[in-house]
């Protein structure tokens, strides 16, 4: 009998009545004679209370405690939906991700998976139980809890479905697939019914949040077949699957899709002294910090002083911030640097070798007024850094200039 890994996210599992519509899902699936593996999220917003929790009791909690904080919101979730299941005469066991065998490495925070000892999900599934797996956690050498990052829950799934060599990975969330736009900002976004692992791991990265991108990137590695589907209705959701036709690929002139992300602040070093070394010396103190920069900007050099501006996370500000501010005097220059931005980007590999997309983009976003901050490009997507309020308008006039609600995908 074949392996089915499920995993149901937050929104799923956000009241006991939710937690109990799941345990009849997970039933019917176990009645349909599959092994199952199934890994939930925290109820509802829960990670969210426990880090304002957090925040409320210390101005820097230490990354190690808030692993050990917010992990517990996960083991609500996992213990409450296996009772769910005993009452209704299914066998299931809840486990936390170190039961589960789940080892991690890296940063509290965003740990990643360095193994997967699969030993007692395989001797529970042997005895017909369902196996009910906190999502988002792993424990490191030291057996101390760390979590994946926001999000994570979805990269447990896959990675337990990989390590089980299973058919395949359900992930049951509040859409019923991935869709050419967030639908809680264009209403008119379709569905995709098949989606490339590239296209959906950019997509994912470059915030589309209905997916962890490492998730994404990890089925694609091990070749788990991704199904997205909601956990509130039927429909046959989204596949992100790599089986797609090469031909197709090359000729087809579409984008997949138009991302958002909110999660983003610039931090620039203007009228600095550059040389050999200089952008070294600017991007080092940020990853000794761990800080994770994405669109950089040079200005040309004038007068042999440039400015240079990069994007970050939100959360990653201040401490950005404070990095260039130190760095500044000795570069001759001034930090400066703004929250409330946001990012848009079309995403597609239809956009492959083809000119004309950016152009497009820019067209689009000048005869809507929107002013574009920087902007930066690859194969598959192009991205515009923008001002936050502006974000919402940039996605509607975009999936419309892209005729994304026309055709099929
Ligand atoms: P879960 O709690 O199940 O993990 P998430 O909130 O993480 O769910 O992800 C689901 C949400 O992702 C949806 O409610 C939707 O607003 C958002 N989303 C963003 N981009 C897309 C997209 N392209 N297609 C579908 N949903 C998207
Ligand atoms: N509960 C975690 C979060 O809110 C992990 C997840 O939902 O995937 O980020
Ligand atoms: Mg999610």
């Amino acid at each position: 009998m074949g392996i089915v890994v499920q995993k149901y996210g937050g929104s799923s599992v956000a009241t006991a009545d939710h937690i109990k519509a799941v345990a009849e899902r997970v039933k019917k699936a176990r009645d349909a004679g599959s092994d199952l593996v199934v890994t939930v999220s925290a109820m509802g917003k829960q990670t969210d209370r426990l880090l304002r929790l957090a925040g409320e009791v210390s101005r820097s909690p230490a990354p190690r405690e808030i692993d050990q904080l917010l992990s517990t919101g996960e083991l609500q979730s996992v213990a409450l939906l296996a009772m769910a299941l005993n009452d209704r005469g299914v066998a299931a066991t809840s486990l936390t991700g170190s039961q589960a065998g789940m080892k991690t490495e890296g940063r509290y925070g965003s740990g990643v998976i360095s193994e997967i000892r699969p030993e007692r999900l395989r001797g529970l599934l042997a005895e017909g139980q369902v196996a009910i797996v906190a999502g988002f956690q792993g424990t490191n050498s030291l057996g101390d809890v760390m979590t994946l990052g926001r999000g994570g829950s979805d990269t447990t799934a896959v990675a337990l479905a990989a390590a089980l060599d299973a058919d395949r990975c359900e992930i049951y969330t509040d859409v019923d697939g991935i869709y050419t736009a967030d639908p809680r900002i264009v209403p008119e976004a379709r569905r995709i019914t098949v989606i490339s692992p590239s296209e959906m791991a950019e997509m994912a990265w470059r915030g589309a949040k209905v997916m962890h991108p490492r998730a994404v990137e990890l089925g694609a590695l091990y070749g788990v077949e991704i199904h997205v589907k909601s956990s509130f209705g039927g429909g046959p959701g989204t596949v992100i699957t790599g089986g797609e036709d090469l031909e197709r690929l090359e000729t087809r002139e579409t984008v997949a899709g138009i991302v958002h992300d909110l999660d983003v602040a610039r931090v620039a070093l203007n009228g600095i002294r550059t040389g050999p070394g200089t952008l070294s010396r600017v991007f080092t103190p940020l990853a000794e910090r761990g800080i994770s920069v994405d669109v950089i900007v040079e200005s040309g050099m004038k007068d042999g002083r440039a400015d240079v501006a990069f994007t970050v996370r939100r959360g990653d500000f201040p401490e950005a911030r404070e990095a260039m501010e130190e760095l500044a005097p000795a570069l001759g220059g001034q930090a400066e640097g703004e929250e409330e931005l946001g990012k848009v980007s079309v995403v597609g590999t239809g956009m492959l070798n083809r000119p004309g997309y950016a152009a497009k983009m820019f067209d689009t976003l000048g005869e809507a007024g929107i002013p574009i901050r920087m902007v930066s490009t690859s194969e598959i997507q192009v991205t515009c850094v923008m001002r936050a309020e502006e974000v919402d308008g940039a996605v509607r006039r975009l999936h419309e200039s892209f005729e994304l609600e026309e055709r099929d995908v």
